[in-house]
């Protein structure tokens, strides 16, 4: 009984702790807005991955989306990290996500709350990102996940996020040597870690030094057996067309950028 008590106020002052840690850190929440966004269980996870040195500390925010918000931090080791909370009472949560997450044999069988989808998507983008970064794919790389907090490498320097595709503005020769780094990327994740991204596009990939680039957001990455997967390739491969074409690239035909990634010709797909 008193093991029990004692474990409960553990828990309360843990709480307390990484709430007054985050209060601190994150001015854009004010004590009300920060009530809707970190409930208790999350705070408790968050101090569970404190305790065990995945994350050493917090240093502020660095997105603020209507599904999760994602912090700056650093492990006990000192490398950068990017933690992504997904939000749990995020009512926008569609049950169009069950469609991805069903056809996913990594999981097995899917159902419950909606908490506990939002906990398997968050698995799910954990498990896309380590079979991508196993592969050599550029994406971050991934540190740990539970419940709704995924930790994985920061892609940017001292505290700064390199800048997304779409942020960029550089020459065309430039563009050019991106779009085939792009492609590649694509290439290296359909052929060795065998998924599609599934929502690539100039928000969805950022730049590095040496027009290096990285592939974030992989929560709905799909094996390449997903019934959808052609689709999905093919509605990739057209948003990078359209931005690099928009930029002055000379890219190639959809159904040849799909041919040198998948090394087949599409078949006739509905647009
Ligand atoms: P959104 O709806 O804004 O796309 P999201 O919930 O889909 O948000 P992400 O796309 O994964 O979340 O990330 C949102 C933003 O956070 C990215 O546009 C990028 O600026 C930043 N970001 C995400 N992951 C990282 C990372 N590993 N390192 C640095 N910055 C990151
Ligand atoms: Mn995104």
């Amino acid at each position: 009984m008193e093991e029990r008590w004692a474990r409960r106020l553990e828990r309360q002052e843990a709480i307390v702790e990484v709430r007054n840690r985050f209060l601190e850190k994150d001015r854009s929440l004010d004590r009300a807005a920060f009530e809707e966004v970190f409930d208790a269980r999350t705070l408790l996870t968050i101090y569970r991955l404190m305790k065990r040195g995945v994350i050493d500390d917090f240093y502020g925010v660095i997105s603020a989306g209507k599904e999760s918000r994602i912090y700056h931090a650093k492990n006990r080791a000192g490398e950068e990290l990017a933690v992504k909370i997904y939000l749990v009472n995020n009512r926008e949560f569609r049950k169009g996500r069950l469609e991805y997450l069903v056809s996913d044999v990594r999981l097995g069988r899917v159902g419950g709350s909606i908490r506990k989808l939002i906990y398997l998507w968050a698995k799910r983008e954990f498990l896309n990102l380590k079979q991508a970064y196993e592969a050599g794919v550029p994406v971050p790389k991934p540190h740990a996940v539970i419940d709704n907090v995924l930790v994985m490498g920061f892609i940017g320097e001292n505290g700064q996020r390199y800048p997304l595709l779409r942020e960029t503005a550089l020459s065309v020769d430039e563009y050019a040597d991106i779009y085939r780094k792009v492609l590649e990327g694509i290439a290296t994740q359909y052929r060795r870690a065998e998924l599609i991204h599934g929502d690539l596009s100039e928000y969805n990939i950022m730049c590095g030094p040496s027009l290096s680039v990285y592939f974030i957001d992989l929560s709905q990455a799909v094996l390449i057996h997903h019934p959808r997967a052609d689709f999905y390739l093919m509605r990739d491969i057209r948003n990078v067309n359209r931005f690099f074409a928009s930029k002055g690239v000379e890219v190639l035909e959809d159904e040849e950028f799909f041919e040198e990634v998948t090394g087949r010709r599409p078949y006739e797909l509905a647009v």
